[in-house]
């Protein structure tokens, strides 16, 4: 620390002294490769980012599946100048501020059903921690405390939190972390490329494997099952579009026998998939919706829980306690996040992004398509303005070839996209022209066969 503080004294901000390259210990990043040649970024715009020396980038990924409104727009880096010059922060327990409830009441008008009250938090992690510990919580007001087991599915993404891997079921997100959290059980994953391969929007094959949720009631018995959590698209496994009809059929076996539906809809939210909310898209009412990312275009760390008035009313009819539900975070509904949120929801709105993203959808479908037969592509998939690839693994290194097209994609091409294993994925802020649906599938195309 002290070699550190020499170090920090002597240069000027801006500059990455070797030292600082080990300082910080980067996430879900191979840290060692990253430090031997680094991706850095140091500012962005619309639909692209610069690097120091000025190389222009363009943003295959919308940041981390944020930006849905594009790069640094004017009005909300304003709204958010302008909400830091005013209220810096406020606490959210005890204390209110108009930001926390105009937002709130703008997301309920937004969501679908009767999901009328919005918990906030600051992550998609904590959303999913969030909504686990109010439908466990919900169960026991409603004095049916033995409603304590959660249902995943494989292959799942729910963030990084305890209750989050527990449910969820990537096995690298999962196995290095103990014993986690018990009764969970897991839904098998809805891909198979035997069946599915090429497909453009939800395949049309696996509605069925919904049922095995009944398997699950009948081991354990309903009355001792809290909820079931799905992403409607699950993403960060490599993005796994639902079959036609699977989500319907699990919300009918939850209503069936009682059990709180959650969609995580960290990813799905806020235009990506056409609709401000995946759910509508599907005509899906689920008990519970998380979100974040792109509820603030990812200018500020945000995350939340819709809450159906069922859920909302058990917790404020009744006898009053002190208080309803012993959960919450110091930054909850921070001004700052608030403010970049109304800001984005009116781009969005005056903008017609959601809509934007539907029309473009087949256009994005197509060009991705034209990718197919190329060295290495296995599979495609498209749904919404989301578009993955996978690349046949080389022998030698499993996600060796898709990690290498990142890079050479970034230092090369000029183009961000997402790996995870030997799928690429791509989800470009909703901003994207026709032209540049073409430019990015060019770029792929010249990275696909630069890896092969
Ligand atoms: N749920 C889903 C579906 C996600 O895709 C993510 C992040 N990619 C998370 C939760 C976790 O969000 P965060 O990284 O903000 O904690």
């Amino acid at each position: 620390a002290a070699g550190l503080r020499a170090a920090n004294d002597a240069r000027s901000q801006g500059d990455v002294a070797p030292n600082d390259l080990e300082a910080w210990w980067l996430p879900f990043t191979a840290n060692r490769a990253f430090k031997r040649n680094p991706r850095m970024i140091a500012r962005a715009k619309d639909m692209h980012y610069y690097t120091p020396d000025g190389r222009a980038v363009l943003d295959g990924v919308a940041g981390l599946w944020c930006c849905n409104a594009g790069h640094n727009r004017a009005s909300i880096v304003a709204a958010i100048q302008a909400q830091a010059a005013e209220l810096d922060f406020s606490p959210a327990f005890q204390f209110g501020h108009a930001g926390g409830f105009t937002l709130a009441s703008r997301l309920a008008a937004m969501a679908p059903g009767d999901l009328d009250h919005a918990f906030f938090c600051n992550s998609g992690s904590e959303a999913v921690d969030t909504a686990l510990k109010i439908a466990l919580a919900y169960w026991n007001v409603r004095g049916e405390g033995g409603r304590t087991r959660l249902i995943g599915r494989e292959r799942g993404y729910h963030g990084v939190g305890f209750g989050g891997i527990s449910v969820g079921g990537i096995v690298t997100n999962r196995k290095f972390f103990g014993t986690l959290l018990a009764g969970v059980d897991h839904l098998p994953h809805t891909y198979s490329r035997e069946h599915q391969a090429f497909t453009m929007g939800e395949p049309d094959w696996g509605a069925h494997l919904a049922d095995d949720l009944e398997r699950i009631v009948t081991l354990h018995d309903a009355s001792t099952i809290a909820a079931v959590i799905v992403e409607p698209m699950a993403g960060s496994t490599g993005v796994l579009p639902p079959p036609k009809g699977y989500l319907q059929r699990l919300r009918q076996i939850c209503d069936r026998h009682g059990i709180l539906l959650i969609f995580d809809e960290v990813i799905c939210g806020f235009g990506r998939l056409g609709h401000a909310f995946a759910a509508e898209r599907y005509g899906v009412v689920p008990d519970m919706i998380t979100f974040a990312k792109a509820v603030n275009s990812g200018t500020v760390p945000m995350g939340g829980v819709l809450v159906s008035s069922r859920i909302y009313d058990a917790f404020m009819k009744g006898p009053e306690r002190t208080i309803e539900l012993f959960h919450g975070y110091t930054y909850s509904a921070h001004p700052l996040a608030c403010a970049a949120a109304l800001a984005t929801l009116d781009v969005y709105r005056d903008e017609d992004l959601f809509g934007r993203a539907k029309r473009l959808e087949p256009v994005f479908a197509e060009a991705l398509m034209s990718l197919r037969g190329l060295p290495n592509v296995l599979d495609i998939r498209t749904l919404g303005l989301v578009g993955a690839i996978d690349l046949a693994s080389r022998p030698d290194a499993a996600g060796a070839r898709a990690f290498e097209a990142m890079d050479r994609a970034f230092q090369d091409l000029g183009l961000m996209i997402r790996i995870t294993g030997e799928t690429i994925a791509v989800t470009p802020p909703l901003i994207i022209s026709e032209d540049q649906i073409g430019e990015l599938v060019d770029k792929l195309g010249r990275v696909i066969r630069a890896v092969a």
